[in-house]
């Protein structure tokens, strides 16, 4: 194998020509990057760089030094196609290069409100550092700022906006998707307590304004006046490259445990890549630092010639109002939960078992339990309700 090239220079692009260097591979990576500067990392964004407590060298992923010496060579530019037949890409400056292995690791794009004035002046979304920058600037005038939904980077978004905002949310809970009612309700606390109004079961009808926002109207026809309106309503996977290139794409790029795409020289990897995930028992695509970081390994030992099906567990983490939520595992059709803990002081987990198995675990400033969780996860087989229950449903006691 003698060049590797890799599409997208984010956390996993990023993750894979690094790993294939601690594997050994001596011949030459290439990571092209459509995004301007070094390969960053994006939960600060939404973070510590939001609200300016953290700069540009806390989002690196590397200093600069680093990819000549590993040998990475960083490619400015957007790939326009892949041509499997003769084995290269073409960016869009029209400059080809060609490849012994692809990986696309392209990522996702945020979704679209689709409502009347969702492209108005003050209307933002958060992906980039680009996005964090204009944001950032947009928020130290802003009088009344509106944020569409209560998922991870809306609610981070309130936290660290620095002032009260009204979250309007479509669900009957924050967070919906990933948490469980008992830790929706614990967020939604602490929010209301910041002085943020939550807004749940409402849907955007239309942003108004002339030119730039002024007004949210709601599904009932309600108007919330908003100078400043940021839109975290869930991301799209990049699957255009690999569509066009004749790839299965199902909700991301179909690929195997091996992270393999539908053909055998070509990988896909993070954000873009839907898989077949041991825990959730069905293909899934997930979007996380753990799943980025882990698959590029993954992917980087099949090209490397030592393949291992992938079976990391997923794991999740969230920062708002100095409370911490780690989730190990995947609570998609957990039928039944237990809280241990104290909710009071905010220091609690919440168990979520499918089928009498443990199958998530959620901890609220409880990182011993997190770890003690993911210890479990690593255990064959998980453990089941009653073993838990014998110990008091205590997971460091269970584990030891
Ligand atoms: P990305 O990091 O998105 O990288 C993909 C790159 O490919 C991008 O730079 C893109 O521009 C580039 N690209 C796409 N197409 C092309 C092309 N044709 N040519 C060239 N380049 C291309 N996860 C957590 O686990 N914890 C958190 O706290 C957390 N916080 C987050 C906060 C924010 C604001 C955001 C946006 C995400 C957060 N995430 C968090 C999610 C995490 O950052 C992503 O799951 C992770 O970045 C995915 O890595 P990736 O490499 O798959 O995609």
């Amino acid at each position: 194998m003698e060049t590797v090239l890799v599409v997208g220079a984010g956390q996993s692009g990023f993750g894979v020509a690094t790993s294939l260097r601690d594997k050994g591979f001596d011949g030459r990576v290439v990571l092209i990057g459509d995004e301007p500067g070094l390969p960053y990392q994006r939960p600060p964004l939404s973070k510590g760089y939001l609200a300016g407590t953290a700069g540009d060298a806390q989002l690196r992923l590397r200093p600069e030094d680093f990819f000549a010496e590993k040998g990475i060579e960083l490619i400015p530019g957007r790939v326009a196609s892949v041509d499997r037949d003769g084995a290269k890409v073409v960016l869009d400056d029209g400059s080809a290069h060609e490849y012994d292995h692809l990986v696309l690791a392209t990522g996702a794009v945020n979704r679209v409100l689709p409502v009347p004035g969702s492209t108005l002046d003050g209307v933002f979304t958060l992906r980039t550092k680009d996005d964090a920058d204009v944001l950032r600037a947009a928020l130290e005038s802003a009088e009344n700022v509106v944020v569409v939904g209560g998922g991870f980077i809306g609610l981070e978004f309130a936290a660290h906006a620095g002032r009260p905002v009204t979250i309007v949310e479509a669900q009957d809970r924050l967070m919906a998707r990933v948490a469980t009612p008992e830790v929706s309700a614990f967020f939604a606390a602490l929010h209301e307590g910041a002085g943020h109004t939550i807004l749940l079961g409402e849907g955007v009808a239309a942003l108004r304004g002339e030119g730039r926002v002024t007004e949210v109207e709601l599904g009932d026809g309600s108007l919330l006046p908003a100078d400043l309106v940021l839109v975290g309503v869930g991301v799209e996977p990049r699957t255009r490259l690999a569509e066009e290139a004749g790839l299965a794409v199902a909700n991301g790029v179909v690929v195997d445990e091996h992270l393999r795409t539908s053909d055998p020289k070509i990988s896909a990897v993070g954000d873009c890549a839907n898989f077949p995930c041991v825990q959730a028992g069905t293909a899934t695509r997930l979007e996380s630092v753990q799943n980025a970081v882990d698959q590029a390994r993954a992917a980087a030992a099949v090209i490397t010639g030592e393949p291992a099906p992938y079976d990391s567990l997923p794991w999740f983490w969230t920062d708002q109002l100095g409370a911490k939520l780690q989730i190990a595992g995947i609570l998609t059709g957990a039928e039944k939960t237990v809280v241990t803990g104290d909710r009071e002081s905010g220091k609690f987990s919440v168990l979520s078992f499918r089928d009498g198995v443990l199958v998530g675990v959620e901890s609220v400033n409880r990182p011993p339990d997190h770890i003690a969780a993911r210890r479990l996860f690593a255990a064959d087989p998980a453990p089941r309700f009653e073993t838990l229950e014998a110990n008091g449903f205590d997971l460091k006691a269970t584990f030891a």
